[in-house]
């Protein structure tokens, strides 16, 4: 009887047991769930503030970005600069100077080099004529253009050194006089000097060059020297120097197209006008 009894206590004993078990556990798993949605919470909010975040560096990307490409172009116009300053450095500044009677080019100045003028272009046989290496290529140009043309073109003078030209001056003195002063300009400032710089005449006119103003070659080159680069300097009717229809200089296609176009001279523009032009002369 009394063994019954203890069973009965002992299975009540183990029923509370098994129930105070059942809602311990019922408790951890509610702290649980309660500890998951919780760390869910805080991990949505994590989430939306590393997405804040990552906006806000995709947005100061996106400005580094635009910052760099204004850097790089701001690079490429300085690079620009400096090349044309380069350009202008290595280009001699002489070429497109107006020589006049307060200035004048140095006793000591030669052009950077020389070429000789073929043969084929010189009217005295055997006389050798030197010209600007770098302005060579327009003149021959011009040259090959013209004989196309029918007008045939011959060279009586080009490059004089200083000295040449002293003398040149002296032997003019000698048989015309004080005269001499109104064709032959004293040493120092022919453009000769330059390098740039020549005579024409044609093979019917040859050495009696002063009537080359009645030539066709004349007329042709006032219609077309512009194209090859090369201007009159002292036309008719100007008041810096006598009229010398065969006297032409090369100066660049920009400045002589410029003053083909708008009906002026060389000598007309001022000097500041006249080097904007320099950087381009051999383009
Ligand atoms: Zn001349």
């Amino acid at each position: 009887m009394e063994g019954r009894f203890n069973k009965k206590i002992i299975s009540f004993v183990l029923l509370v047991v098994l129930l105070a078990e059942l809602v311990v556990l019922g408790y951890f798993y509610y702290l649980f769930q309660k500890e998951v949605a919780q760390n869910a919470i805080a991990l949505e909010a994590k989430i939306s503030d590393l997405e804040d975040q990552n906006m806000f560096l995709a947005d100061a990307l996106y400005k580094e970005q635009q910052k760099n490409s204004e850097f790089a172009s701001q690079i490429k116009q300085i690079a620009g600069t400096v090349g044309k300053l380069d350009i202008l450095s290595k280009t001699d500044k002489e070429l497109l100077q107006k020589y006049s009677k307060v200035y004048f080019l140095n006793e000591n100045y030669i052009p950077e080099d020389l070429v000789n003028i073929p043969p084929d272009y010189v009217y005295e046989e055997g006389k050798k004529i030197k010209f600007h290496t770098k302005a060579f290529p327009y003149l021959q140009e011009m040259l090959v253009s013209a004989k196309r043309n029918g007008i045939n073109l011959k060279i009586i003078s080009g490059f004089r050194s200083f000295g040449e030209q002293g003398a040149l001056k002296n032997a003019y003195l000698v048989t015309y006089g004080s005269g001499a002063n109104q064709f032959s300009a004293d040493q120092g400032f022919s453009e000769h000097q330059l390098g740039t710089t020549i005579d024409f005449t044609t093979p019917e006119l040859g050495a009696n060059f002063d009537n080359f103003k009645s030539s066709s070659a004349y007329d042709w080159l006032l219609s077309n020297a512009y194209k090859y680069g090369f201007v009159i300097s002292y036309p008719e009717g100007n008041n810096y120097y006598q009229f010398e229809p065969w006297h032409w200089r090369f100066v660049g296609k920009g400045l002589a197209k410029r003053l083909y176009e708008d009906g002026e001279y060389f000598y007309d523009l001022d000097q500041r006008t006249i080097d904007s032009y320099l950087i381009n002369i051999f383009n």
